[in-house]
């Protein structure tokens, strides 16, 4: 099981600030910006390139979810980022969306 499934489960204690029947909103725990929230399905998928035609609503769910973070956490400008992979510093294998604000935000990422 991984740490968000973890906290999906209520087995890890999280700060959530958002939730659905298909996705969970936390913050992250090591924040990057003032607003750093991690959107994630509750349905397992390790990564993002794992994903499936049957999985096409459930992405669209994620993406919607992060427009329900930014605008609860007021943010009209905001960045999303999806981790693909340890090369790309993908740490959890469960996928996930940061959603990131309430600073400027440097152009392009590092
Ligand atoms: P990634 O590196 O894209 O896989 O993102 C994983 C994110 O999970 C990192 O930004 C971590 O800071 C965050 N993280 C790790 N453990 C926790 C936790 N217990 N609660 C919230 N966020 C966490």
């Amino acid at each position: 099981m991984t740490l968000f499934e973890k906290i999906i489960a209520r087995q890890i204690p999280a700060d959530i600030v958002y939730e659905d029947e298909f996705t969970l909103a936390f913050r992250d725990i090591h924040p990057q910006a003032p607003v750093h929230v991690l959107v994630v399905p509750k349905k397992a998928l390790t990564q993002l390139d794992r994903a499936e035609e049957g999985d096409a609503d459930l992405l669209g769910r994620c993406l919607l979810s992060a427009n329900r973070v930014a605008a609860l956490e007021g943010l009209t400008d905001f960045r999303l980022v999806i981790n693909n992979g340890a090369g790309a510093g993908q740490s959890v294998f469960h996928l996930h969306l940061h959603v990131l604000g309430g600073r400027q935000l440097a152009w392009p990422p590092g």
